[in-house]
């Protein structure tokens, strides 16, 4: 009998910090159901700091811990220890804190991307098979109603067989050197991994192309470029994209774009019709008929699917965003940790195709290549 199936999970951050960026927005996205509660973490690699986080986000003080390793034998004992962490600390520390929690038996959501490494990602793929404790990831973007919503008309042919997708994610706060603590881990590859703005934000065009098309990507290539002179890791993505059924794709990744936020946006085109959505307006999905018509899909309407109505919480006209979308991912993880399905959840197959095209779009780039087939 599994005994979550009736009851608040409890789960431990690992990360987020005082003056994190990701951190509060787990715990927000956990707690939005009531079917999760944050009761413990290791909020910083600094003891001080993570007492001082515990305190900010009105845990147990004494369930503030200072390291992973002493979080995890502290909560052993507990008859009410934590049934998950999730890791929201930089991708050098994705892998040793995923590993020791896999390895307590503790299940893992972890953030983007799966490790700093594509060797890591497959050592971490090797230890979640030998344990089989649940693993998975937060590619927040799927978790869009609308986003889902078009996976599903996709995969229903209502634009037919697809010709051309187009991903572009544009932001500009690194367009010059910051003395910003996200900026810094970012632009460091001891903490980063081989990709900066590939790794940090490449990961989640690709991986939303590749979840609304159904389609996955066989060859790329690559032009990633350091815009900033200080840099040694890129800022500045270009990739052209060959899907397995022959389709051409575009992924644009930049942080040099000044004026852009966060501008995720998805085109996809088929021979009978086209989509497109923007993650800064995410209640509006158009959708483009062979005849000329746009229909514009608003979130919350009558006629959604099934996967976008499950996902929705407010009646139509009352904009959901983010936080929302977050806290769909934890919805379905909370399901697959309560024995449910949750198909639409990522996991680590995704996690090592992100892993895979930083290390072949950084490779590829660097050394000229061309076109390279992009094997996982
Ligand atoms: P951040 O620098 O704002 O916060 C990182 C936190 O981790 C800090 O509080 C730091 O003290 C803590 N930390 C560092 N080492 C630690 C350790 N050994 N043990 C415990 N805590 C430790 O970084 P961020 O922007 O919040 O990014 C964190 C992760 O989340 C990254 O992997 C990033 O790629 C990912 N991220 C994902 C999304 C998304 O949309 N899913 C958005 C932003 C960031």
């Amino acid at each position: 009998m599994n005994d979550m199936r009736d009851r608040r999970l409890r789960f431990a951050l690992i990360g987020g910090g005082p003056g994190s960026f990701i951190g509060p927005v787990h715990r927000i996205a956990a707690e939005l159901d009531r079917e999760i509660e944050l009761v413990a973490g290791a909020f910083s690699s600094d003891a001080e700091r993570s007492r001082a986080a515990g305190l900010s986000y009105r845990i147990d003080p004494a369930r503030a811990y200072s390291d992973i390793a002493t979080l995890l034998a502290a909560e052993a004992q507990r008859p009410d220890g934590v049934d998950f962490v999730t890791i929201a600390t930089p991708n050098h520390h994705h892998l040793p804190a995923a590993r020791a929690a896999l390895e307590a038996g503790v299940a893992v959501l972890s953030d983007k991307p799966a490790t700093a490494t594509l060797a890591q990602a497959r050592t971490l793929a090797a230890v979640i098979s030998q344990t089989g404790t649940p693993y998975a990831l937060t590619y927040t973007y799927s978790g869009y109603p609308l986003m889902r919503e078009a996976r599903a008309r996709v995969a229903a042919g209502a634009i037919g067989s697809i010709r051309k997708v187009v991903v572009e994610y544009p932001q500009g706060w690194l367009a010059a050197d910051t003395d910003s603590k996200q900026a810094a881990w970012r632009m460091d590859p001891d903490k980063a991994g081989p990709g900066g703005c590939i790794a940090d934000i490449g990961v989640h065009a690709f991986h939303l192309a590749e979840f609304v098309t159904g389609l996955k990507v066989v060859r790329l290539l690559a032009d990633l470029g350091s815009v900033v002179p200080s840099r040694t890791l890129d800022d500045d993505c270009q990739l052209l994209l060959r899907f397995e059924n022959g389709a051409r794709g575009v992924l644009l990744a930049s942080q040099v774009m000044l004026g852009e936020r966060n501008g995720l946006r998805l085109r996809i085109h088929g021979d009978r019709g086209g989509l497109d959505w923007r993650q800064e307006t995410p209640n509006t999905l158009l959708i483009h008929h062979a005849d000329g018509r746009t229909e514009i899909v608003q979130a919350g309407d009558a006629s959604l699917g099934p996967d976008a109505r499950a996902t929705t919480r407010t009646p139509g006209g009352h904009p959901e965003g983010y936080l929302e979308a977050f806290a769909n991912i934890y919805r379905d993880f909370a399901r697959r940790l309560r024995g449910e399905n949750a198909p639409l959840l990522p996991g680590i197959a995704d996690g090592l195709r992100g892993m895979a095209l930083i290390d072949t779009a950084v490779t590829a780039s660097r050394e000229e290549a061309g076109w390279v087939d992009f094997i996982v």
